[in-house]
């Protein structure tokens, strides 16, 4: 409590002595005005010569003036400095009594000072004052009365009565100084609880973010299972009613990952981890990707989705194409879910391009339900939602749009919706990205101009491969993975593809298998026991450079952490590619097949 208190007084002791500093000179100045007013020039028979008071207001003030405005600039905050301000201030009352020829108006200066020096609330730098002030009344008052009473026969008990009043102003001060300390030490007690609430509070917010993230990752593992083994389940031969129930299971299993998806974003904004991807990636390619992905009700409720995409020349740009089209999934779901019928309008154009950055608007319309005027300001907050009938009727969190404008805060834009109740909605961003210059690898089925395996990826990510890649032979895929339902599940889909799958638990044994064997994928978790994911990587690149392992296999990395930064982990620790758990059958597929093509070419 005393350091809060202290730092507060020490304010404003500081703020006090450079009121001082500039006061002090103005005073000289006043001092300077004072003496050529009531003391012009006088003439001595032929000689004219300057009256002493100026030389005493020039110099005198000057000499005042000078050590407080020193002090106060060199050595602010100190109680030496406040009280050779005090000290000067009153002796400046003394000056300008004497100059005015000992007029009584000119004694409310003295008034005036203690009030100022009032302000540095510290009742001891009125002690020295005081006594200068009453010393002052009384040996001019009885030797020199004229120089501070105006007149030669002034009584010499007259400074009793100027103590007196000086006194009873100092009695009022003193009582406001005491109040104000008593206030700035209350200040310091609420200061001190209300930093420790906030500290608390944050730290249960951190505490909660943290619950969350670790909540919403492990309930991604067994989902994984839950999704992809009704995923295989519903490729094999099933009568209507069967297949039924398999859709309802998966489509409820992916409605519960969007769920903890968006759960786990929202965990990572709040707890400040939101760290965005920056790689190079096709803007067209991207949107088709998107356009793609739409859901099926687009068919289901008859309506038209036009893409507007003319303005957009062919652009490679930097930044994290998979936050961006997730900001996109989620406004065109939005507006797909909230239309019955009618048309959504996707629009794609730049605002600014130039050769480093392009600022590119997008733009989504629909003719939907519309959002009343009352609601726009607080749709991008978290858990908002028009009214909670929209929740039961239409399902969602209401944590979309708010994670959707933490991302696109993130890629410096600004995120906007414009509506109308029943008539329709157009939600609108922007996001500025580096242009990625032509360092483009050449096209990988060229085989004259192979490129590495990294870019070739990117490349055939492009080109919308097929996952037709049976015709060459069985290709072998090494799985590392130490969860007993993941192993299954991936392998099951490694051998529903035709290839072949060797299966170890840890990084080690992953190891051991591929001295003695050729692998050309291995799928690697990064956390398993002896050695992780990360090490094994890198243990499997020396060994390629010491010629120990013959041939490069590409590795993708198998995580429940979807989290951007951990993609970059993992291609900084020298794999391929990246697939978050829980993956689906299509997505663990076309990674596979797209570096077993790249390999191939
Ligand atoms: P949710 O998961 O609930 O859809 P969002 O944050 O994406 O969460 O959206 C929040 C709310 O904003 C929705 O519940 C809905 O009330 C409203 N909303 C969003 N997009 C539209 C739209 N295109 N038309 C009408 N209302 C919308």
């Amino acid at each position: 409590m005393s350091a809060q208190f202290n730092q507060h007084a020490a304010t404003i002791y500081r703020r006090t002595d450079r009121m001082f500093a500039v006061l002090m000179v103005l005073q000289w100045a006043v001092a300077i005005a004072v003496a050529s007013w009531y003391s012009p020039s006088t003439w001595n028979g032929a000689d004219r010569s300057i009256h002493p008071h100026m030389i005493i207001a020039i110099i005198g003030g000057g000499l005042l003036a000078s050590l407080p405005v020193a002090m106060a600039l060199l050595l602010p905050g100190r109680s030496i400095t406040r009280n050779v301000i005090a000290v000067s201030q009153v002796l400046f009352s003394s000056l300008l009594i004497h100059l005015s020829g000992g007029r009584i108006e000119m004694h409310f200066h003295i008034f005036g000072s203690f009030a100022f020096l009032a302000s540095y609330r510290d009742w001891k730098v009125l002690v020295a004052p005081t006594l200068i002030v009453v010393a002052d009344h009384m040996v001019r008052g009885i030797w020199w009365p004229e120089s501070v009473f105006g007149i030669a026969t002034a009584s010499h008990w007259i400074w009793i009565e100027h103590t007196i009043w000086l006194l009873f102003e100092e009695l009022v001060l003193l009582i406001t100084i005491r109040q104000s300390v008593a206030e700035m030490r209350s200040l310091a007690v609420h200061t001190i609880q209300l930093e420790a609430a906030t500290q608390t509070a944050e730290d249960a917010n951190k505490a909660k973010s943290e619950f969350l993230a670790s909540m919403s990752h492990e309930l991604r593992t067994p989902l994984n299972g839950v999704i992809g083994m009704t995923e295989l389940l519903s490729e094999s031969e099933l009568d209507d009613r069967q297949r039924r129930f398999v859709d309802a299971c998966q489509s409820s299993g992916k409605a519960l990952l969007k769920l903890i998806s968006d759960i786990l974003d929202f965990s990572k904004i709040e707890a400040g981890h939101m760290v965005l991807e920056e790689r190079a990636f096709d803007l067209r390619l991207l949107l088709d990707d998107v356009v793609l992905c739409m859901p099926l009700q687009l068919d289901e409720k008859r309506i038209k989705l036009s893409c507007h995409f003319q303005q957009l020349p062919t652009l490679q740009i930097i930044g994290d194409s998979h936050r961006l089209r997730q900001v996109l999934l989620n406004l065109l779901g939005n507006a797909v879910k909230f239309t019955e019928h009618g048309e959504i309008r996707f629009y794609v154009h730049p605002q600014r391009l130039n050769s480093d950055e392009v600022t590119l608007l997008f733009s989504i319309e629909d003719t939907g339900i519309g959002i009343p005027p009352d609601r726009l300001g607080s749709l991008f907050q978290s858990f908002s939602q028009v009214d909670n009938s929209i929740s039961r009727k239409y399902g969602g969190t209401g944590l979309g749009l708010s994670i959707s404008k933490s991302i696109v805060e993130n890629m410096n834009g600004v995120i906007g919706v414009e509506s109308r109740e029943g008539v329709g909605s157009r939600f609108w961003f922007t996001a500025t990205f580096r242009r990625a210059h032509d360092n483009r690898e050449p096209h990988p089925k060229d085989p004259s101009k192979r490129a590495s395996t990294k870019s070739k990826t990117s490349q055939l990510d492009s080109a919308h491969i097929s996952f037709d890649v049976t015709a060459s032979p069985v290709a072998q895929i090494l799985l590392a993975d130490d969860n007993p339902s993941n192993q299954q599940l991936a392998k099951e889909i490694v051998i529903g593809c035709g290839w072949q799958c060797d299966v170890v638990d840890n990084g080690i044994d992953a190891l051991r298998a591929l001295d003695s064997k050729h692998y050309d994928v291995v799928l690697m978790d990064c956390q398993m026991p002896l050695l992780d994911g990360f090490m094994t990587t890198k243990e499997i690149h020396k060994r390629i450079a010491e010629g120990r392992i013959g041939s490069r296999p590409a590795i993708v990395a198998l995580t429940g952490n979807a989290i951007q930064g951990d993609r970059q982990r993992c291609l900084d620790a020298g794999m391929d590619d990246y697939v978050s758990k829980p993956f689906d059958l299509t997505q663990l597929r076309k990674t596979v097949s797209r570096l077993l093509v790249a390999q191939h070419c």
